[in-house]
């Protein structure tokens, strides 16, 4: 039975910095879809286990406080916002701190399986675009449409810097850039779902493109995966 009673399932895996999250809101956009940012489950998870002051080395107690996370997506006024337990986290989960303390809890498995189980339940009706790092290769291996988004270090660094300086953070170049790289290692060398391009993924480095350029791209496969298909649009 065809469960993507909402359209195709499309996901966007990548590093930190690559640009998912612009390009997968304006796919979203253009298609008339939904987007899940699945990074900002994760932030939002590690900010509840921060909060609670749960010492991620004590599987028991993480298991069952994942086990009660209440994380959604919300779109308020054309943005996206973050429900965790009851509270908007949407601006708290974007801090530096933050980004590496992610990357840390995001290599547990309580976490991990809790997460895992919420982004299937969103996303399985189709008409979805997700992102994060193992969309494509554990959360829907079977998506319909799959990209694997990245650029060099130095250009993610930069564009990670900008943002930062722009909401204000006292942020450096070289800093930043020695984060993205940081969290590219802990995200690529985890054992589980750890950051890889899927096989049946096609690649985009979007370091000399602009986000038009990539959009275009990725709607022209999508047209024409909708095309072979025969999925309504
Ligand atoms: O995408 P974003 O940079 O917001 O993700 C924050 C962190 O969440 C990543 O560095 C990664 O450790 C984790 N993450 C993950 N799996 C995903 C999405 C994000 O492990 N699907």
């Amino acid at each position: 039975m065809n469960k993507r009673t909402n359209g195709i399932i499309i996901a966007i895996d990548g590093p930190s910095g690559a640009g998912k999250s612009t390009v997968a809101r304006l796919l979203a956009d253009r298609l008339g879809y939904r987007q899940i940012d699945t990074g900002a489950m994760y932030r939002a998870a590690a900010l509840l286990i921060a909060q609670a002051g749960i010492d991620p080395g004590d599987l028991s107690t993480l298991e069952s406080f994942c086990q009660k996370l209440d994380i959604s997506l919300v779109h308020v006024d054309g943005r996206q916002a973050v429900i965790a337990n009851g509270s908007d986290v949407t601006d708290r989960i974007r801090t530096p701190e933050m980004s590496l303390l992610t990357s840390r809890i995001s290599t547990l498995k309580p976490v991990r399986d809790a997460l895992l189980k919420s982004q299937r339940m969103m996303g399985v009706g189709g008409g979805v675009v997700l992102e994060g790092r193992d969309i494509g290769t554990v959360v829907f291996p079977d998506a319909e449409l799959k990209f694997y988004l990245s650029a060099s270090a130095e250009e993610r660094g930069r564009r990670r810097c900008e943002e930062l300086s722009e909401k204000g953070e006292q942020v450096t170049l070289v800093d930043t850039i020695a984060d993205v790289v940081k969290r590219d290692l802990q995200d690529s060398g985890r054992d589980l779902a750890p950051l890889r391009q899927a096989e049946d993924a096609i690649a985009i480095d979007s370091s000399h493109l602009t986000v038009e350029d990539v959009l275009d791209k990725m709607e022209h496969l999508y047209k024409e995966i909708i095309k072979a298909t025969g999925t309504a649009l």
